[in-house]
């Protein structure tokens, strides 16, 4: 059985759907795949994180360098250490 890959579906996720090796049948698996719906939530909230993180490598550079924040709840601001 067909089920869309990873490396598809970061393509996919980036919009880069001329690299996709066979889109129609990608395209045809998605309307009913579950199980691949699921898989692109993630992979585009994954992406969506790695962006995040990558912007606020970008805007801290000069600063200590801090841990990527781990994936999880959002904790409110006034718990974060102060900088
Ligand atoms: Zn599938």
């Amino acid at each position: 059985m067909f089920h869309v890959t990873e490396d598809d579906g970061e393509l996919y996720a980036v919009r880069r759907f001329d690299e996709i090796a066979d889109l129609d049948a990608f395209d045809h698996h998605l309307l009913w795949c579950e199980e691949c719906q699921r898989q692109m939530v993630w992979t585009e909230q994954y992406l969506r994180m790695l962006r995040t993180a990558l912007l606020e490598m970008k805007s801290t550079v000069g600063q200590a360098t801090s841990p990527t924040p781990a994936p999880g709840p959002q904790l409110p601001t006034a718990l974060l250490p102060r900088k």
